[in-house]
């Protein structure tokens, strides 16, 4: 999604978990620990993947994406589709996804990425009319650099 902002990458720390799977400093108890929720979650609103899972290797992982932030209200932490998301970052201003891997095998579980999205992310959609009006031409030349500088300001 081209809206996405501020994403967090958990690779590194997959890799570091799998690492330490390897060398046998933690059993595959500890990281296959998915809970209900989290698998029933993944059955009914995951992103299924072509991505083998690193663990038991037989099946392949399933994306669930948490939503996060006030705005939600009720429906904060809950799960929603991929398809559900654009919708979602249309009409909120700003919401956080957690994207989670898990294995409905094995029960392996692990944090992909984390990132936010909704209206304020929007190009021009934070440039309303009043600020173009009243910036003109600087506006449409460093205005995103100034606009970041007054809300510093603030
Ligand atoms: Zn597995």
């Amino acid at each position: 999604m081209r809206t996405q902002r501020q994403v967090v990458d958990y690779s590194l720390q997959k890799r570091a978990v799998l690492r330490e799977l390897l060398a046998g400093r933690v059993g595959a108890y500890d990281v296959c620990d998915a809970s209900p929720y989290l698998k029933n979650a993944a059955r009914f609103h995951g992103e299924p993947t072509d991505q083998r899972c690193p663990i038991c290797r037989s099946e392949n992982l399933t994306h669930v994406h948490y939503i996060y932030g006030d705005e939600l209200k009720q429906s904060a932490g809950q799960a929603r589709t991929l398809a559900e998301l654009p919708v979602l970052a249309m009409t909120l201003r700003e919401f956080q996804v957690f994207v989670v891997e898990v294995c409905l095998g094995c029960d392996w579980n692990h944090l992909v990425e984390q990132y936010l999205l909704g209206r304020d992310g929007l190009a021009g959609a934070a440039e309303g009319g009043q600020e173009q009006d009243s910036m003109g031409g600087a506006a449409a030349q460093g205005g995103r650099a100034g606009r970041r500088r007054r809300e510093a300001q603030r």
